[in-house]
Protein backbone atom coordinates (compact mmCIF):
# COMPACT_ATOMS: atom_id res chain seq x y z
CA UNK A 1 0.00 0.00 0.00
CA UNK A 2 1.57 3.61 -1.40
CA UNK A 3 -0.26 6.09 0.41
CA UNK A 4 -0.35 9.61 -1.38
CA UNK A 5 -2.84 11.98 -0.10
CA UNK A 6 -2.18 12.69 3.30
CA UNK A 7 -3.70 14.93 6.16
CA UNK A 8 -3.44 18.25 6.18
CA UNK A 9 -1.09 20.39 8.36
CA UNK A 10 -3.63 22.41 10.09
CA UNK A 11 -5.92 19.28 11.01
CA UNK A 12 -2.97 16.96 12.28
CA UNK A 13 -1.60 19.94 14.32
CA UNK A 14 -5.17 20.73 15.76
CA UNK A 15 -5.30 16.95 16.19
CA UNK A 16 -1.88 16.50 17.93
CA UNK A 17 -2.98 19.72 20.15
CA UNK A 18 -6.26 17.77 20.76
CA UNK A 19 -8.27 20.24 19.99
CA UNK A 20 -9.95 18.41 17.29
CA UNK A 21 -13.77 17.62 17.41
CA UNK A 22 -14.62 13.97 17.08
CA UNK A 23 -15.75 13.43 13.80
CA UNK A 24 -12.36 15.04 12.26
CA UNK A 25 -10.29 13.27 14.34
CA UNK A 26 -11.75 9.89 13.83
CA UNK A 27 -10.40 10.56 10.18
CA UNK A 28 -7.57 11.39 10.76
CA UNK A 29 -6.96 8.59 13.94
CA UNK A 30 -8.07 6.38 11.23
CA UNK A 31 -5.65 7.54 8.24
CA UNK A 32 -2.79 7.54 10.94
CA UNK A 33 -3.65 3.67 11.22
CA UNK A 34 -2.52 2.74 7.62
CA UNK A 35 -0.16 5.43 7.29
CA UNK A 36 3.50 5.49 9.09
CA UNK A 37 4.05 8.57 7.44
CA UNK A 38 1.46 10.51 9.36
CA UNK A 39 2.25 8.88 12.62
CA UNK A 40 5.64 10.32 12.44
CA UNK A 41 4.62 12.87 11.54
CA UNK A 42 1.72 13.62 14.45
CA UNK A 43 4.43 12.03 17.31
CA UNK A 44 6.66 15.33 16.05
CA UNK A 45 3.90 17.57 16.23
CA UNK A 46 2.77 16.26 19.75
CA UNK A 47 6.84 16.72 20.93
CA UNK A 48 6.60 20.13 19.88
CA UNK A 49 3.23 21.08 21.18
CA UNK A 50 4.72 19.62 24.52
CA UNK A 51 8.35 21.99 23.86
CA UNK A 52 6.01 25.12 23.44
CA UNK A 53 4.02 24.41 26.13
CA UNK A 54 7.59 23.56 28.43
CA UNK A 55 8.85 26.68 27.24
CA UNK A 56 5.42 29.06 28.38
CA UNK A 57 5.97 27.81 31.51
CA UNK A 58 9.08 29.47 31.61
CA UNK A 59 9.32 32.39 29.58
CA UNK A 60 7.78 34.23 26.19
CA UNK A 61 7.96 31.73 23.05
CA UNK A 62 9.38 33.09 20.13
CA UNK A 63 6.36 32.77 17.90
CA UNK A 64 7.26 30.73 14.52
CA UNK A 65 4.74 30.07 11.72
CA UNK A 66 2.61 26.91 11.32
CA UNK A 67 4.54 26.14 8.36
CA UNK A 68 7.83 26.22 9.81
CA UNK A 69 6.61 24.07 12.52
CA UNK A 70 5.56 21.81 10.10
CA UNK A 71 8.88 21.53 8.22
CA UNK A 72 10.30 20.08 11.63
CA UNK A 73 7.59 18.02 12.02
CA UNK A 74 8.31 16.81 7.49
CA UNK A 75 11.81 16.86 8.14
CA UNK A 76 11.68 14.16 11.37
CA UNK A 77 13.54 11.31 10.49
CA UNK A 78 10.68 8.09 11.16
CA UNK A 79 13.23 6.32 12.28
CA UNK A 80 13.74 8.47 15.46
CA UNK A 81 10.25 8.26 16.40
CA UNK A 82 9.43 5.21 18.82
CA UNK A 83 6.43 3.71 17.84
CA UNK A 84 3.56 3.58 20.22
CA UNK A 85 0.85 0.61 20.68
CA UNK A 86 0.15 -2.09 18.24
CA UNK A 87 -2.60 -0.24 16.98
CA UNK A 88 -0.94 2.20 15.12
CA UNK A 89 1.81 0.21 13.72
CA UNK A 90 -0.33 -2.90 12.61
CA UNK A 91 -0.56 -3.60 8.75
CA UNK A 92 -3.93 -3.54 7.88
CA UNK A 93 -4.97 -6.47 7.99
CA UNK A 94 -8.74 -5.92 8.76
CA UNK A 95 -11.28 -4.36 6.35
CA UNK A 96 -11.45 -1.57 9.17
CA UNK A 97 -8.55 -0.21 10.85
CA UNK A 98 -9.25 0.95 14.86
CA UNK A 99 -10.21 3.43 15.92
CA UNK A 100 -13.27 3.16 12.85
CA UNK A 101 -13.52 -0.38 13.39
CA UNK A 102 -14.95 -0.09 17.12
CA UNK A 103 -17.04 3.23 15.84
CA UNK A 104 -18.24 1.26 13.12
CA UNK A 105 -19.45 -1.85 15.27
CA UNK A 106 -18.29 -4.67 12.99
CA UNK A 107 -15.84 -5.05 10.04
CA UNK A 108 -17.12 -3.94 6.29
CA UNK A 109 -19.38 -7.03 5.48
CA UNK A 110 -21.12 -7.30 9.32
CA UNK A 111 -22.34 -4.02 9.05
CA UNK A 112 -26.23 -3.01 8.09
CA UNK A 113 -26.03 -0.70 5.08
CA UNK A 114 -28.80 1.19 3.90
CA UNK A 115 -29.34 1.80 0.50
CA UNK A 116 -28.57 5.32 -0.93
CA UNK A 117 -30.69 5.46 -4.42
CA UNK A 118 -29.97 2.76 -6.84
CA UNK A 119 -26.76 0.88 -6.19
CA UNK A 120 -24.60 2.86 -3.57
CA UNK A 121 -25.08 2.54 0.33
CA UNK A 122 -24.15 4.01 3.42
CA UNK A 123 -24.16 3.48 7.36
CA UNK A 124 -24.08 6.44 9.64
CA UNK A 125 -20.87 6.40 12.39
CA UNK A 126 -22.18 7.51 15.68
CA UNK A 127 -20.08 10.14 17.22
CA UNK A 128 -20.86 12.24 20.18
CA UNK A 129 -20.00 15.19 17.84
CA UNK A 130 -22.67 18.03 16.93
CA UNK A 131 -20.89 19.82 14.10
CA UNK A 132 -19.98 16.98 11.70
CA UNK A 133 -21.69 14.14 10.07
CA UNK A 134 -20.10 10.83 10.14
CA UNK A 135 -20.77 8.08 7.29
CA UNK A 136 -19.16 5.03 5.42
CA UNK A 137 -20.65 5.10 2.08
CA UNK A 138 -20.17 2.33 -0.77
CA UNK A 139 -20.01 2.59 -4.30
CA UNK A 140 -20.13 0.22 -6.96
CA UNK A 141 -17.66 -0.18 -9.63
CA UNK A 142 -17.42 3.10 -12.19
CA UNK A 143 -20.41 4.74 -10.42
CA UNK A 144 -20.00 8.91 -10.72
CA UNK A 145 -21.10 10.98 -7.54
CA UNK A 146 -23.65 13.43 -9.47
CA UNK A 147 -21.71 16.88 -9.58
CA UNK A 148 -21.78 18.52 -6.10
CA UNK A 149 -20.48 21.61 -4.01
CA UNK A 150 -20.19 21.82 -0.61
CA UNK A 151 -21.37 24.07 2.05
CA UNK A 152 -17.79 23.58 4.28
CA UNK A 153 -15.54 20.93 4.51
CA UNK A 154 -15.49 17.48 2.92
CA UNK A 155 -12.77 14.68 3.92
CA UNK A 156 -13.07 11.32 2.61
CA UNK A 157 -10.75 8.43 3.30
CA UNK A 158 -10.77 5.65 1.11
CA UNK A 159 -11.17 1.61 2.62
CA UNK A 160 -11.24 -0.10 -0.13
CA UNK A 161 -11.05 -0.04 -3.91
CA UNK A 162 -10.30 3.27 -5.39
CA UNK A 163 -12.23 6.87 -5.60
CA UNK A 164 -11.06 8.92 -8.82
CA UNK A 165 -11.46 12.54 -8.22
CA UNK A 166 -9.93 16.07 -10.18
CA UNK A 167 -7.55 14.22 -12.45
CA UNK A 168 -6.15 11.85 -9.21
CA UNK A 169 -6.30 8.25 -7.77
CA UNK A 170 -7.24 7.72 -4.02
CA UNK A 171 -6.42 4.50 -2.98
CA UNK A 172 -6.61 2.81 0.61
CA UNK A 173 -5.29 5.13 2.71
CA UNK A 174 -5.85 8.40 0.61
CA UNK A 175 -7.65 11.19 2.05
CA UNK A 176 -9.28 13.82 -0.62
CA UNK A 177 -10.01 17.24 1.09
CA UNK A 178 -12.50 19.41 -0.17
CA UNK A 179 -14.21 22.79 1.00
CA UNK A 180 -16.46 24.82 -0.58
CA UNK A 181 -14.44 26.06 -3.56
CA UNK A 182 -14.62 22.69 -5.11
CA UNK A 183 -17.26 21.21 -6.99
CA UNK A 184 -16.79 18.13 -8.22
CA UNK A 185 -17.82 14.70 -9.82
CA UNK A 186 -15.84 11.66 -7.87
CA UNK A 187 -16.18 8.27 -9.54
CA UNK A 188 -15.68 4.49 -8.00
CA UNK A 189 -12.95 2.50 -9.63
CA UNK A 190 -14.07 0.77 -12.97
CA UNK A 191 -12.98 -2.63 -11.41
CA UNK A 192 -13.30 -2.37 -7.62
CA UNK A 193 -16.22 0.30 -6.60
CA UNK A 194 -15.04 2.08 -3.36
CA UNK A 195 -15.79 2.03 -0.01
CA UNK A 196 -15.21 5.30 2.10
CA UNK A 197 -15.21 7.13 5.46
CA UNK A 198 -16.77 10.77 4.34
CA UNK A 199 -16.40 13.36 7.02
CA UNK A 200 -18.70 16.97 6.24
CA UNK A 201 -19.88 19.46 8.25
CA UNK A 202 -22.48 20.33 6.32
CA UNK A 203 -24.71 18.72 3.49
CA UNK A 204 -23.96 18.25 -0.05
CA UNK A 205 -24.95 20.84 -2.70
CA UNK A 206 -25.94 19.13 -5.51
CA UNK A 207 -26.30 20.73 -9.09
CA UNK A 208 -29.55 18.94 -10.14
CA UNK A 209 -32.81 19.85 -8.97
CA UNK A 210 -33.87 16.50 -8.64
CA UNK A 211 -31.44 15.53 -6.09
CA UNK A 212 -31.47 18.65 -4.44
CA UNK A 213 -34.97 17.74 -3.60
CA UNK A 214 -34.15 14.17 -2.49
CA UNK A 215 -31.12 14.92 -0.71
CA UNK A 216 -32.55 14.94 2.39
CA UNK A 217 -34.18 11.48 1.84
CA UNK A 218 -31.45 9.80 0.92
CA UNK A 219 -29.79 11.45 3.55
CA UNK A 220 -26.40 12.77 1.87
ZN1 LIG B 1 -0.44 10.07 5.81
Amino acid sequence: MSIRHHVSDDLLVSYAAGSLSEGWSLLVATHLALCPRCRSRNRSAEAIGGWMLDCAGAEPVATGSLASVMARITDANPLQSQQRGCAESTPCSHDLPEPLRGYAGGELAELGWRRVGFTAARVEIKTGDPETQVRLLRFPPGMEVPEHGHGGRELTLILFGSLHDGGCVFERGDVADVDETVEHTPKAGPETGCVCLAVTNSPLRFRSLALRLVRPILGI
